[in-house]
């Protein structure tokens, strides 16, 4: 293997353990601890990695770990592209949060000249940002960083990798964001020794990614794991952001929960998630009627999910699910329709209003371990 690629390996082991020891690295390799010694050692002057405090010992001389050095790295801005806000973070490559804004955005008005603006000024104050990682809604094209489409946005074939790394002079990696919310659960959340798993995102956008064989799947055209836009009932008068009706998305989102109980509770001054969660803490039988509606589409999705790529895990993510009802009612409808040999359990997502800033660090640690020309930009060796 060449060296490179074997540094990269390392690396990424080195972050799924949260750290390890040589010996343990070594066993994780399956090399000798000499052999791992002497390459350690060279990315400890590249001062790729350090050693770091020390791991529990069971006695006798503490060992040492060895940790990425996120000095080196450098600061990661990540940009977070949601439908209704766009959030503007401050990282560094294991994940430790420095500052996070979250600007609310509306149709009328013209989204790209906003975050150009916001990101020269994060780039002018803080310099120690090394790169910019792109987490958007919409089919994205991952390898050469361009937002295939975005219907939030009304952006077609966007080059957001050329426009940024030509103006500011900085790599740039873009994801979809419930791919890269996989590769949050992967890097640093409930799906580290998971090969096979799913991450179903039920927010304003439904959509999900897949995790097969240990590898991020993104399909032929990168369009993989939308959900979201699969047609279940022909007959709604439910519009979806694709231009469609009946699509999930436009029968199980939160924007689409919101739209329905504004016309059940005309006189509802404002109802937003906060007013739906209240009211399903409060048993209001109404709206209760209306998710268990709701639970049943979504149970229609899983049974897809779980009945063509057998997952070990389905992470649910979503503000709906901060209630524990929520997944215990889906839980339950699930079971109802699956197999019994198709175990698969389906398990909130440890992030909430943070996903964005995992998944664009995540993104970041992905793409080191596997693109040799973005960790030599970026180490400047
Ligand atoms: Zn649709």
């Amino acid at each position: 293997m060449r060296k490179i690629n074997f540094f990269q390996k390392i690396m990424k082991v080195i972050i799924n353990c949260d750290g390890i020891t040589k010996k343990d690295l070594a066993k994780e390799l399956d090399f000798t601890t000499a052999g791992i010694t002497k390459i350690v050692n060279e990315l400890i002057e590249l001062k790729l990695i350090k050693e770091k405090t020390y791991a529990e010992s069971t006695g006798g001389r503490k060992p040492i770990i060895l940790g990425l050095n996120e000095k080196k790295i450098g600061e990661i801005l990540g940009v977070n592209l949601a439908p209704k806000s766009i959030e503007l973070s401050i990282s560094d490559i294991n994940g430790k949060n420095f500052r996070s804004n979250i600007i609310n955005i509306d149709e009328k008005m013209n989204i790209f000249v906003i975050l150009e603006k916001n990101i020269e000024k994060l780039l002018k104050e803080n310099p120690k940002i090394k790169i910019i990682s792109f987490v958007l809604n919409g089919l994205v094209d991952s390898q050469n960083g361009i937002s295939i489409f975005s219907p939030h946005y009304n952006w077609k074939n966007l080059n957001l990798k050329k426009y940024y790394e030509e103006k500011f002079n900085i790599p740039v990696v873009v994801e979809n964001d419930v791919r890269a919310m996989a590769l949050a659960e992967k890097i640093f959340g409930n799906c580290k020794k998971n090969k096979d798993f799913v991450v179903l995102n039920i927010s304003e956008g439904i959509g999900c990614s897949l995790y097969i064989n240990d590898i991020l799947y993104y399909g032929s055209g990168f369009i993989s794991g939308e959900i979201g836009h699969i047609v279940i009932d022909k007959n709604s008068n439910q519009r979806c952001s694709c231009g469609r009706y009946g699509c999930f998305e436009s029968e199980i989102s939160t924007l689409s929960l919101i739209n329905k109980l504004k016309i059940i509770f005309p006189n509802e001054g404002h109802i937003n998630m906060a007013w739906i969660i209240e009211n399903i803490k409060s048993k209001n039988l109404e709206v209760l009627k209306v998710i268990d509606e709701v639970i049943k589409k979504m149970t229609i999705g899983i049974d897809m999910i779980i009945s063509i790529i057998n997952p070990e895990k389905i992470m649910i993510v979503g503000e709906l699910f901060k209630e524990k009802i929520m997944l215990k009612k889906l839980i339950k409808n699930v079971g109802e329709v699956v197999l019994e040999e198709q175990k698969c359990e389906i398990i909130k997502s440890k992030f909430q209003e943070n996903i964005g800033i995992y998944s664009a660090v995540a993104l970041v640690n992905y793409n080191i371990f596997t693109d040799e020309k973005l960790l030599k930009k970026i180490l400047k060796f």
